[in-house]
């Protein structure tokens, strides 16, 4: 098979691809270790495939991000991680020790926000139509409204008192040809970034960010504290990252002509990005660190601000805390050989990285049994579902044998929480790791979880025994 540059690049040895936060190593006898525990071992102890979850990378990534933007940014920063990423709940338990406060969708991922250590004034609830008991609840609890449409303001208000004011930010769309520098090839809908960003349905566009913050001030029930935007990760160049925070600040000061209004806060929402990105749908590395958004961000507001008092800045990191935090883990089965290719199956498949089938997403795989071994020729690593499964598509390896583990970086963001259970596949177990111990958070699922929701009703029940 003809290699492409990426296969190539793909045959990197683990000290290529390590970023400061992995605690990934080989030992002498070419196994990988997880912050000292082989992988071989948890699979053997825990079962395959296992989501492997680190605690010191996620608390490296939480002090990582504080201190790029405090060291950038003098009016102050605070993190509120976007439970939608991850929502394992020992998870959010680590970032609630690190101070991390949390940014949520619905009911649901506010309560596991609420109850898993973040103290209701640190929350923030988004949403583009969120419903009045989501609101309610996140108001019984002091949290930030992102206000993302007319209606919310009376229900806020029918809420409130003039006496203890909820405090909201208003969600503002950006659209500016700014963004149109930068290479739209993220976007699915639009050629031009600031076209797609214009059809995105989230926030308010400068016109009716207007008519919005007015009739905020009216209300004596709320009280604005800011701004919120969030684009998202469509570029990795700390440019694009400016260019987000300096349009805010544009729309701040285009509001404060009118209203006189001006932010405590400018909140940049997420999209951070790191070091290694499956989302960059290739396999070369992040050349910039989250120092480098940090100090573009700062540059571009400061000016873009001149001379006003500096709101604070908040971030709703999701893809950065957690990114290279998880890894997970399959065994290999089968592996066919025929018309000169090479299939290498996997227990698991992209059921659980299903990043890959919807953002064509790119995972780094490393052959964790077999790490001294030369790479002897390219495959196809496959899941066993009836789908192609494609988990990574002429990747070159050692001769892979039934039973070795293998193991996919990089995946906290986005892949337990939309994963699934096509073809009867239970989920698998999460375990989390740290120096001298392995414990559960997520045990695996049996048929049991996959099938106890479902209700024969009488009338069709051929299993009953008819009298
Ligand atoms: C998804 C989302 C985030 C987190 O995004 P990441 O790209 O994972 O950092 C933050 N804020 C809002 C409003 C979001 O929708």
């Amino acid at each position: 098979m003809v290699s492409s540059k990426m296969d190539q690049i793909g045959q990197t040895q683990l000290s290529e691809i390590r970023i400061p936060s992995d605690v990934l190593e080989v030992d002498p006898e070419g196994h990988l270790r997880i912050d000292g525990h082989r992988a071989s071992d948890l699979v053997a102890q825990f079962g395959s495939p296992l989501y492997v979850t680190v605690e010191s990378t996620l608390r490296q990534n939480c002090h990582s991000i504080l201190a790029a933007f405090n060291a950038h940014w003098p009016a102050g920063v605070e993190v509120f991680y976007a439970i939608k990423t991850n929502n394992t709940l020992a998870i959010r338990h680590i970032l609630s020790q690190e101070q991390i406060g949390g940014e949520c969708f619905g009911l649901n991922e506010y309560r596991a926000t609420l109850e898993n250590g973040v103290p209701g004034d640190r929350i923030i609830l988004n949403g583009s139509d969120k419903s009045r008991d989501e609101i309610a609840l996140a108001l019984s609890h002091g949290s930030v409204i992102n206000i993302d449409h007319e209606d919310e303001i009376a229900v806020i208000a029918g809420l409130s008192s003039a006496a203890h004011p909820a405090r909201v930010n208003l969600r503002i769309k950006l659209h500016s040809e700014a963004f149109d520098q930068f290479d739209s090839a993220f976007f699915k809908s639009a050629d031009k970034i600031s076209d797609a960003l214009a059809a995105s349905k989230w926030g308010a566009s400068l016109p009716e960010a207007l008519r919005l913050v007015q009739l905020i001030l009216a209300e004596p029930r709320l009280k604005l504290i800011g701004l919120s935007s969030h684009v998202g990760r469509f570029s990795n160049l700390p440019e694009a990252a400016a260019v987000g925070a300096a349009e805010l600040a544009k729309v701040a000061i285009a509001l404060q002509a009118e209203t006189g209004f001006w932010p405590e806060v400018l909140d940049l929402g997420g999209g951070w990005p790191r070091q290694r990105e499956p989302e960059s749908r290739q396999s070369a590395m992040n050349p910039h660190a989250i120092g480098d958004y940090a100090a573009a961000v700062a540059q571009a507001l400061t000016q873009a601000l001149g001379g006003r008092p500096l709101p604070k800045l908040w971030l709703e990191p999701g893809r950065y805390l957690v990114g290279n935090a998880v890894l997970l883990l399959g065994r290999v089965g089968a592996v066919r050989k025929d018309l000169g290719r090479v299939w290498t199956h996997m227990d698991a498949s992209t059921n659980h990285l299903m990043r890959i089938e919807t953002s064509r997403s790119w995972y780094h795989v490393l052959p964790a049994d077999r790490m001294h071994a030369p790479y002897e020729a390219t495959t196809d690593i496959v899941g066993p579902t009836c789908i192609p499964s494609l988990l990574a598509g002429g990747r070159p390896m050692p001769d892979l044998k039934r039973g070795d583990v293998v193991a996919f970086l990089d995946a906290g963001m986005y892949a337990e929480v939309i994963s699934n259970q096509f073809n009867g596949m239970p989920r698998p177990a999460n375990v989390l790791v740290a120096a001298g111990r392995a414990d559960l958070i997520r045990r695996r699922e049996t048929y049991a979880d996959i099938f106890g929701t479902h209700l024969v009703p009488d009338h069709i029940d051929v299993t009953a025994t008819k009298p």
